[in-house]
């Protein structure tokens, strides 16, 4: 088999969905041309952002700080730092930490350090502890629920102390393509709304956040760490176990071995649908309520990280 682009005999990876073979050079070459098409169709940034990148120490982060970097070489104006939010996650978080301290080091990127501990009172150890056993009469939800709430408002509350305009994470197609989903599933029309892939200013203490791998497979984010020889933490979280995303992931990457455009038709589904779905929707008009506690934004008179702390204080 012969790279399509350059005819060399040696390909790294073909991809499923359009049987395209790539070297080495044009796989890097495809990889990133992809970041900056999905960064100029949702307009995702402007020429003098300071871009935040959540940096975790996976392999999604550490991709994408590696891809913002050199795009933003041509951007002057522009500027990338890296937050990584320690949840308090004993045994795990400490190699992650390990990884992004390491490639932010390598490449020249300003790193900060967050954490639930220091900015909330509890680590997520704690308060899965203090909790109790899911389905228990204290714990409704799996600990990524409390693990999002909190790192979603840390990383905003950093985002803000650092100084940056703009906030990039690392989640991929198929993270985007469950997503969906999971607000099919649920139900929840209006979040299907509120998670634009434009990045928004609806509140003005909510820093946009966007997601510029939105249109790249996971499988090309693992072949790209890997042919670049850059390492990171492989081990899943310990709690991992427990989130229900993990049936509708499984449904995603089984049915994608059959349909491999699965991924993309369901997140160009939510493009489509993006129009209709924010049509007059307050969020849309800036018009978002601060909760009463802390201020941040909110979609109920109390956030949820608020309402947390109130029950942990409880118990
Ligand atoms: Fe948090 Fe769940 Fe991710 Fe672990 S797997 S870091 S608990 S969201
Ligand atoms: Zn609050």
């Amino acid at each position: 088999m012969k790279c399509t682009f350059c005819g060399t005999d040696e390909v790294v990876y073909v991809r499923p969905y359009d049987k395209i073979a790539l070297c080495k050079e044009h796989f890097n070459e495809q990889f990133e041309k992809r970041v900056k098409r999905t960064i100029n169709r949702y307009k995702m940034f402007q020429r003098k952002d300071k871009i935040a990148v959540g940096v975790s120490g996976g392999k999604d982060s550490i991709a994408l700080l590696n891809t913002l970097v050199k795009i933003e070489k041509d951007f002057p104006e522009s500027e990338i730092v890296a937050i990584t939010i320690d949840e308090g996650i004993e045994g795990y978080r400490e190699e992650g930490l390990y990884y992004a301290k390491k490639h932010t080091k390598r490449l020249n990127v300003k790193h900060y350090i967050f954490s639930f501990k220091e900015d909330f009172g509890y680590s997520l150890d704690e308060i899965i502890k203090k909790l109790g056993e899911r389905g228990g009469k204290n714990r409704a939800y799996g600990a990524c629920s409390y693990c999002g709430i909190l790192r979603r408002k840390i990383l905003n509350a950093a985002a803000k102390t650092v100084g940056a305009n703009v906030v990039a994470t690392g989640h991929n197609l198929e993270d985007e393509a469950e997503t969906v989903l999971l607000n099919i599933i649920r139900g929840d029309v209006n979040r299907l709304g509120r998670q634009s892939p434009y990045p928004k200013k609806v509140h003005k203490d909510l820093i946009p956040r966007v997601k510029p791998f939105r249109l790249t497979p996971q499988a090309e984010i693992v072949m790209y760490m890997v042919i670049n020889g850059l390492e990171y933490q492989e081990v899943a979280c310990p709690y991992a176990v427990e989130a229900y995303r993990g049936n509708v992931r499984n449904f995603i990457f089984e049915t994608q071995n059959s349909q491999p455009m699965l991924s993309f038709n369901i997140v160009k589904a939510q493009d489509k649908l993006i129009p209709y779905l924010t049509k007059n929707k307050e969020e849309t008009k800036g018009k978002i309520k601060s909760c009463k506690i802390c201020g941040d934004p909110s979609a109920s008179e109390i956030c949820k990280a608020c309402s947390l702390k109130e029950q942990l204080s409880n118990l």
